[in-house]
């Protein structure tokens, strides 16, 4: 099922897909799937080594991969991106060739200094990994966003085009952006709203309830559980679809407590957030912190596993197994990948 831009510019293209974890996996079955010769560069005693080979790909050391490319994925960690450049890919890389990125952090904030003699662009599909493959399984796909940074071959928009048509991105939406929306807009999402401001909302709204003495299986289930069913009507048709679907009581203190918790205060801090994100602030931290063995990173991931909206949580989901079934798979490796 590929389309016209696929067929055209990556129909005799090798392409090396570097990292098979989340986005890497998705990437190279869809990409395999869309009738395109997909090349898995891994470290031969990496974790992923053996499930690539398990799933039928041509695995080779990543700069061996590299070398016969046309287009190489770089979809490892952020972090271990910039020695993985300067070790595989820029001694190996073929003129002309397309060095792709799913996110422009270490191109935009140029911890890669990409040689000139390449194309360089962006294909950033707005969703996990595990979506990624599953809606393309189903003949859907994830809306992405792509970007040129560098075009010496005259192709790199037909590549960024072709190579997002081919992981199933073109059958949704495709959104031109440049690497530094891409990448602080990215950022910026993750941390205020997705990943960030999501989960201590939920955490914030459980301790609430079961400081007050309420059960904490029902707290889990008022601010974690039902969010789902929430989230699924924005996901269709935004906040007026939600509105419709809860009763009026529901609305009428949705409008007078919303902004009660969610307030001025908020929002200047989220663009306190932005603006440690655009002046680089984040980037270095990250880095300083990646580089220190994660000191920071392991401690507040721990505090997070040992909350007890957790242990209820796992709790309640035991007895409730069907919501297994459907549950995209997490990112392929614990902690130990990026330390
Ligand atoms: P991941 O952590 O899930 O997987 C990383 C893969 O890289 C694993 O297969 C690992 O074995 C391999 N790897 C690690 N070090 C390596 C090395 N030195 N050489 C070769 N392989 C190595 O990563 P991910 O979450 O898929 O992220 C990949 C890229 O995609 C990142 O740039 C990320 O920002 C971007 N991205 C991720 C998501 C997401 O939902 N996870 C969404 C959009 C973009
Ligand atoms: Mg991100």
């Amino acid at each position: 099922m590929s389309s016209s831009n696929t067929n055209e510019t990556l129909a005799k293209a090798r392409i090396a897909v570097l990292g098979f974890g989340s986005q890497g996996r998705a990437h190279a079955l869809n990409l395999r799937d869309s009738g395109l010769d997909v090349v898995v560069g891994l470290r031969k005693n990496g974790p992923s080594w053996e499930k690539a080979r398990a799933e039928g790909f041509n695995v080779a050391e990543p700069g061996d991969a590299v070398k016969d490319a046309d287009l190489v994925a770089v979809l490892t960690p952020d972090m271990v991106q910039p020695a993985l450049y300067k070790e595989s890919i820029e001694p190996n890389i073929k003129p002309g060739a397309a060095l792709l990125f799913a996110h422009g952090f270490n191109v935009h904030f140029k911890q890669i200094d990409p040689r000139k003699d390449i194309d360089v662009i962006l294909v950033a599909p707005k969703g996990p990994g595990a979506l990624v493959r599953r809606e393309y399984e189903i003949g859907r796909g994830v809306p992405s966003i792509w970007a040129v940074h560098q075009d010496v071959s005259g192709q790199a928009e037909a590549k960024a085009k072709a190579y997002a048509d081919g992981i199933g991105g073109g059958r949704a939406l495709l959104i031109k952006t440049d690497f530094k929306e891409e990448t602080e807009t990215d950022l910026f999402g993750e941390q205020a709203v997705l990943c960030g401001g999501a989960s201590s909302l939920v955490q914030a709204g459980f301790e609430t309830l079961v400081e007050a003495g309420y059960q904490p299986e029902i707290a889990y289930y008022e601010v974690l559980h039902e969010l789902k069913l929430i989230v699924d009507l924005f996901y269709e048709g935004g906040i007026s679809r939600m509105l419709e679907f809860v009763s009026e009581t529901a609305q009428y203190g949705d409008y007078v407590s919303g902004p009660r918790v969610i307030d001025a205060g908020t929002k200047a801090r989220m663009k306190d957030v932005l603006k440690d994100i655009q002046d680089g602030t984040f980037a270095r931290n990250w880095i300083a912190e990646h580089k220190a063995g994660l000191p920071n990173y392991k401690k507040f991931k721990q505090a997070d596993l040992e909350h007890p909206i957790e242990q209820v949580g796992a709790k309640l989901r035991a007895r409730m197994p069907w919501l297994q079934a459907n549950a995209p798979k997490p990112a392929s490796e614990p902690l130990k990948k990026v330390g």
